[in-house]
This record gives C-alpha cells, sequence and structure tokens, in this order.
C-alpha cells in the first residue's frame, strides 16, 4: 500500500499509526495492514475486516488494537473510503491547548469545518490513551460527527476521505497547517484564517495530481 511509505516519508506516520481504506465490493468491510510498522507494508500484509473489527481471516497474524478506530468510523460515516490515525506530532499541542487548529492556507481548506478534539476520558476515565474496544472508537466517530479531521487529546488524529489519495493528501496537509499556524501565531499579532466561505470554495480535486508523485515517489524508494 503506497499510501503508508508516503506517509511514512512526510513523516505523518512513524513506526506507528496506520491507513485503511473501505473494501470496494463490499462497503461492509475495510482493509488495513497487519500490526506493522507503516513504512514496512507490503500488499501480503493486507488484512481484511467487517466493521465490527473482527478479522475475515486472521491466519494468526497480529491485530492493530487500534483497528475499532476504523471500522467505528466507516459504521457511522458512508461517505468515508479511507481513513488514516496517525500520531503527527505537530498537530498534538492543538489537542492539549485551547488554541483551535484552524485552516490559514489554501491546501488545508478542509479543515474550515472546525477540528473537533476527542478526549477519552469524558466515556473512559483514566485508559492507557488507546482506542481499544468499539465502544471508544464509536465514541470518537461521534467525536468526529461529519466533520474531515479530529484531533485526539495527548495521542494523535483521525483524518477521513473519499478515497486514499483525499485521506493521505489531507494527512499531509493537517500537519502542514499546524506547523505554519504555530508559526504564524509566534510572529504574534492576530492572524488571518481562511473564511469559512473560502474554504468551501477550495476544491483540490482530492489531491489527485499529487498523488501521481508521491506514490511514484514512495515506490521507487
Ligand atoms: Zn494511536
Amino acid at each position: 500500500m503506497a499510501a503508508n511509505r508516503i506517509l511514512a516519508d512526510y513523516g505523518v506516520l512513524d513506526g506507528y499509526g496506520h491507513v485503511s481504506a473501505r473494501h470496494d465490493r463490499d462497503p461492509n468491510r475495510y482493509l488495513v495492514s497487519r500490526s506493522l510498522a507503516p513504512e514496512l507494508v507490503t500488499a501480503d500484509d493486507i488484512m481484511e475486516y467487517d466493521l465490527d473489527s473482527n478479522p475475515v481471516d486472521a491466519q494468526d497474524r497480529a491485530l492493530y488494537v487500534e483497528r475499532f478506530i476504523h471500522g467505528e468510523i466507516y459504521k457511522v460515516r458512508p461517505d468515508v473510503q479511507a481513513v488514516v490515525h496517525n500520531h503527527s506530532p505537530a498537530v498534538i499541542p492543538f489537542g492539549v491547548t485551547t488554541v483551535p487548529l484552524r485552516p490559514l492556507y489554501h491546501m488545508a481548506a478542509f479543515l474550515w469545518e472546525g477540528v473537533p478534539v476527542f478526549e477519552i476520558r469524558d466515556l473512559a476515565g483514566m485508559t492507557d490513551m488507546l482506542v481499544r474496544s468499539p465502544a471508544l472508537g464509536h465514541a470518537l466517530a461521534q467525536t468526529l460527527s461529519n466533520k474531515a479531521v479530529a484531533l485526539m487529546r495527548g495521542h494523535g488524529a483521525v483524518v477521513v476521505g473519499a478515497s486514499v489519495p483525499e485521506v493521505v493528501g489531507r494527512s499531509i496537509y493537517l500537519q502542514m497547517n499546524a506547523h505554519l499556524q504555530a508559526q504564524a501565531m509566534a510572529l504574534g499579532g492576530p492572524v488571518t484564517y481562511l473564511d469559512p466561505e473560502e474554504g468551501r470554495r477550495v476544491a483540490v480535486g482530492g489531491y489527485q495530481r499529487a498523488w501521481e508523485l508521491w506514490r511514484r515517489k514512495a515506490i521507487a524508494k
């Protein structure tokens, strides 16, 4: 899966995090790697799950403990065809402070509807921070609601899209926007963000052009 390598190249995924896609012929299933560092994922590592995140044919392979993030989002968001869960460092500050992450440039316009923050303590009190159960996955999906991104306090983010290229592009530009917003705020004075109307008008076409470039570079390695 090229998406894993691309996001590792951009530092969005490190040894952890995952990319999934809804099955193209069965909307009640999704595909994600066995438990493995994203950069090492090959086609043979991809596993099929139902939306309760039970593997269709586990073959003794280790499963991602946080796979419920994916299944529970696919259940409540029929529009979503791909999901990324990452621990992108640049977004973490926006999940642990009162500063909302907001789009300040064109490539991150998809953030215009707002970026909710998932607080795991609201449902489960003290945990090891991981989304280890369907109930936690469901609560995260409720926080995400109809948005493109939700931050997970002290943990990372979940990004959704209508395709794998779109979710990869959104993950990359989410991280870039977080860097740029921190820089803009450090310069001082008011920051001019995209107006919601500008956000609504921006159509980046699912990042298809960039996807071809990212994919070729990732596969050539
Ligand atoms: Zn995680």
